[in-house]
């Protein structure tokens, strides 16, 4: 692994292979029964305990986070936090788990239902939020009773080897979570393995689709989310300085590599020259460093050959006629030589046909396209194949109640660019960005990580004597 600011080689990551994965299997198989039946509450006590020691380690955290990825420390440090605040829905494990119950449903009967874990769960998760992304899925999964399997990025491997140290600290019993740094060897293994009952993945496209139907063919349950092309629609009534602050900030944070980065800017009627007018400077001035100098605004890419598929794209963009107005791949920065740097680069007059428009580039590129009015916009919105993310930016309540209930995505934002659900509410998006039936964490979460068992029961001194030959009905 590398020091994506510094090129240097940090260490030494080891793959697993089916041996590896089956040894963690098994350890979480054979932790998983004593956990499962350990009282919510206690279970819950041990999320406590966790979220104390990821807020006393957060800087150590972000600081693995900035080290590996590349993102500058404090968007690192969010990150932890919106990691943390799923820790602390967790806690509500308890009352998360509270079943239903109807008394007297026919004469002596009363029914009821209850959630139980599946068992082994595992998580396979993306490069780019090393440590918020696997903390979606495993707070949940463990504190509902199972116990999981971890197979993080191989690209930056750290972060979640120390959530497992702290989740050790906190009190969790041995194998109830486990980590396996592998790549596609470790991932067919996991949906291979007849032990694991649901796999959670978060990464690109085709490998979700992949995950889901291979998991699926197995009996496993599955919640596969893809990729992304989010779109942020500026309406002529938009207050301007906001936009292109929500632009600069949502495309070229974290070098665009987040799944609910902006990287399109629909701009409708008059408002397209103006608004290519104040993004371009501002895109030229981006500080840009390594993530660890307080002054970057943005890191470097997380490696060589990502830095030149999104170098290839710009490319790709010019040869395929889009203006590009601000152009980054010269980028060189003082003392960071061998740093996989790129400057923020900025396309006017995008078409739907272009692949840079279709495609997912997931680097800090922002394609600008023009629309006439609101109905093209919303049309050329649910017209694209992802629909993760998207934001309308406008002074107007009905324009943006039109958005909100027309729009064919799964998170939306109305006057902000970034839309990341609360933990207490759920993340997916439509379309091909999510593969499944359940979004991650909120209530969803905690759908995906149980079972639903419906109960009826009676007393012998309500049951009348003699075989009943008919279909049971209320008495
Ligand atoms: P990726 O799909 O390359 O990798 C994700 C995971 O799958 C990693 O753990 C990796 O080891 C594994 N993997 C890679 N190739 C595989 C293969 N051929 N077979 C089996 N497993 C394989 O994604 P990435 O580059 O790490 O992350 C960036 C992508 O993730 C972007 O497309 C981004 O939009 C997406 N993403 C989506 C969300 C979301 O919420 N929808 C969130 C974050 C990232």
């Amino acid at each position: 692994m590398f020091n994506p600011a510094t090129g240097e080689v940090t260490g030494l990551v080891r793959l697993g292979d089916a041996a590896t994965v089956d040894a963690a299997v098994q350890a979480a198989k054979a932790a998983f029964p004593a956990w499962a039946d350990t009282p919510a509450l206690r279970r819950a006590r041990v999320m406590f305990r966790f979220k104390e020691l990821l807020e006393r380690h957060h800087n150590e955290l972000a600081r693995l986070i900035t080290r590996d990825h590349g993102k500058v420390f404090e968007d690192a440090k969010g990150e932890v936090v919106r990691g943390i605040e799923v820790v602390e829905f967790a806690t509500g494990i308890p009352h998360l788990l509270k079943g239903e119950y109807s008394e007297q449903v026919s004469t002596g009967t009363d029914q009821y239902s209850l959630r139980q874990p599946l068992g082994v769960c595992a998580g396979i998760t993306p490069f780019n939020f090393p440590c918020m992304v696997p903390m979606w899925m495993f707070p949940l999964a463990i504190a509902a009773g199972n116990s999981f399997v971890l197979k993080p990025s191989e690209r930056d491997p750290s972060p979640s080897l120390r959530l497992a140290e702290l989740l050790q600290e906190a009190g969790l019993p041995d194998g109830v979570f486990n980590v396996v740094q592998g790549d596609k060897a470790a991932v067919d293994a996991i949906l291979a393995h007849p032990d694991v009952a649901a796999v959670s993945f978060v990464g690109s496209t085709p490998i979700a689709e992949y995950i889901h139907s291979e998991g699926g063919r197995r009996g496993k349950r599955v919640q596969a989310l893809g990729g992304a092309k989010n779109h942020m629609v500026v309406m002529p009534d938009a207050d301007l300085d906001q936009a292109v602050d929500a632009l600069i900030g949502s495309a070229y944070g974290s070098a665009g590599e987040r799944c609910k980065a902006i990287s399109v800017a629909v701009a409708v009627g008059r408002i397209g020259d103006e608004l290519v007018a104040r993004l371009a400077p501002r895109v030229r001035a981006l500080r840009i460093g390594d993530g660890m100098d307080p002054a970057s605004e943005m890191g470097p890419l997380v490696t060589a050959a990502h830095r030149a598929k999104v170098a290839g794209y710009v490319d790709l963009g010019v040869e395929e006629g889009a203006q590009l107005l601000v152009d980054g791949r010269g980028l060189r920065v003082p003392g960071r030589e061998q740093g996989l740097f790129l400057g923020g680069c900025l396309f006017d007059h995008v078409e739907p046909s272009m692949r840079i428009y279709r495609e997912g580039i997931f680097g800090p590129v922002l394609s600008v396209v023009r629309v006439p009015d609101f109905a093209a916009a919303v049309d050329l919105v649910n017209a694209h194949e992802y629909g993760n993310g998207v934001a309308v930016f406008t002074a107007d309540g009905n324009t943006a109640r039109e958005f909100v209930r027309g729009i064919r995505v799964g998170m939306v934002g109305v006057n902000v660019p970034i839309p990341v659900p609360m933990a207490f509410y759920s993340f997916g998006g439509w379309k091909r960005s999510l593969f499944g039936d359940t979004h991650a964490y909120g209530a969803e979460g905690v759908r995906f990580y149980t079972r639903y068992k419906a109960v009826m029961q009676r007393w012998p001194g309500s049951i009348a004597k003699g075989a009943e030959f008919t279909m049971p009905v209320a008495r």
